[in-house]
């Protein structure tokens, strides 16, 4: 069933009829039609700046869930740190105070003819510009045995929500002295530091309630960033708990049994008490399914304005897309998304495009107590047609206690400040 919120929202079919007696729903017919689908971080962030720049632009987000989960800060939920009701965000101030149209259904296809959108419904939305920002869907192709029904079992928790649940619950009722076990998939995928932040995190757990067990990590490359920080942390923190296996020591991981729970190397098997299998990644499914991934099984976007190379008046933001030098983050997302708003009210008024500023600024914890931050900034190389860093900040090994202290309280406003501005 299709679940519209705005006040006097307008039902598609008798739009036109309304309209002759209505003057605000001819004036809504008039203005601009851009549909944003998928209402996550970049999605929800273009519809809000969209409805708030003139020229005045109707709005319409389709998400089919009526509350968005974050995964950053779910790794404090998976550590007990954070209530996922923290860190669940509705659409209604999207609706009531930036007058955009939420639209609670999935999106099933794209005509780029006759511009518009397929709903599950049946229905269709007409668009003069479409924004997707449909995240990452899982390769559950990729490791033998881990299907969807393995994912149950094997929670990869990387998408928040139920799958964060049931790794919490698998973690609490864990013996002292059994085995957490992370797969981490290769590059790209959503949030780089994201599986060692949860390593971090569930050691903090551990430390306190479990502290005989252990965390293995087996990965699929040789190092990751910073890794001196996450190391040096982790010898502070939590000496001999948690082991790091990069790729050149086990091989990539080929298969899953889940009868055992266990994870099968090219070299050996590695049986866990609790198993946290991070699939690999490409662009959500409505982007695959309607071309707009290239055989990288991400989108190829131009990042002046976001809009798809491969298929005009369409735009994509988020995870989805191959960003250059930007990591698939939440901040990245919000970031392109407000270019991508800009750079479309801008198409529609007419007026002249800048090349865009954009920003990647992460916090990652590393104890309850602990977190270092990342910050980048990035621009449209001229050149090469890609965005690349510009300048950067990393934390570094051997910062006191202090300043990481006041750095983990920076991120939690952080957090309240940035899902503001993304939800409104
Ligand atoms: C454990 C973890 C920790 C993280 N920590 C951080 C952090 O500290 N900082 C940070 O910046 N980032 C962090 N991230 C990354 C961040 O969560 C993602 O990069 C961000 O959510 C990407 O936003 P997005 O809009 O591209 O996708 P999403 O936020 O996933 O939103 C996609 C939305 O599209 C909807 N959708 C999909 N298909 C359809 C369809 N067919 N029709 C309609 N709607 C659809 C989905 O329901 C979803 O709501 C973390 C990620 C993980 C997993």
């Amino acid at each position: 069933m299709t679940r519209w919120t705005r006040r006097k929202f307008v039902g598609l079919t008798g739009a036109r009829l309304l309209a002759a007696a209505d003057p605000k729903a001819a004036l809504a017919q008039a203005l601009p039609r851009v549909v944003v689908v998928g209402g996550g971080i970049g999605g929800a962030t273009v519809a809000r700046y969209l409805a708030a720049l003139a020229p005045p632009i109707h709005v319409t987000l389709v998400e089919p869930k009526e509350r968005y989960v974050t995964c950053f800060f779910s790794n404090l939920f998976l550590a007990g740190l954070r209530t996922l009701d923290s860190l669940s965000h509705g659409y209604r101030s999207l609706a009531e105070k930036s007058g955009v149209m939420i639209v609670h259904e999935a999106a099933t296809g794209i005509d780029p003819v006759a511009r518009t959108v397929e709903l599950k419904s049946g229905s269709r939305l007409p668009y003069d510009r479409l924004v997707l920002a449909p995240g990452v869907s899982f390769r559950l192709d990729a490791i033998e045995g881990y299907d969807e029904a393995a994912t149950e079992v094997m929670p990869h928790a990387w998408n928040a929500g139920p799958q964060s649940v049931l790794l919490r619950r698998q973690l609490e009722s864990m013996e002292d002295g059994g085995v957490f076990l992370i797969v981490v998939p290769p590059d790209p995928f959503r949030c780089p530091p994201g599986p060692y932040e949860r390593a971090s995190l569930v050691a903090d757990y551990f430390k306190r309630h479990k502290p005989r067990s252990k965390i293995l990590i087996l990965d699929a490359k040789d190092a990751f960033k910073p890794q001196d920080v996450f190391q040096e942390a982790w010898s502070r923190h939590y000496p001999g708990m948690i082991e790091w296996l990069p790729a050149q020591f086990t091989g990539a991981t080929k298969a899953v049994d889940v009868g055992t729970r266990s994870v099968i190397t090219e070299g050996e098997t590695f049986k866990a008490a609790v198993a946290n299998v991070i699939p690999p990644q490409r662009a959500g499914a409505l982007a695959i399914e309607t071309g707009l991934a290239d055989k990288s099984g991400w989108c190829p976007v131009d990042p002046m304005t976001f809009e798809s190379t491969l298929q005009r008046n369409i735009h994509l933001v988020g995870d989805a897309i191959i960003g250059g030098d930007m990591p698939k983050s939440a901040f990245s997302a919000n970031s392109q998304a407000k270019a991508c708003a800009f750079a479309i009210a801008a198409e529609l008024a007419g007026s002249r495009q800048f090349a865009p500023h954009l920003f990647n600024s992460c916090y990652t914890f590393l104890a309850r107590d602990d977190a270092f931050t990342n910050a980048l900034n990035f621009r449209p190389d001229p050149v090469t047609g890609k965005i690349k860093v510009v300048d950067s900040f990393v934390s570094k090994v051997g910062e006191s206690a202090e300043l990481r202290r006041k750095t983990a309280r920076h991120a939690i406003g952080w957090y309240a400040a940035f899902t503001r501005d993304t939800f409104g």
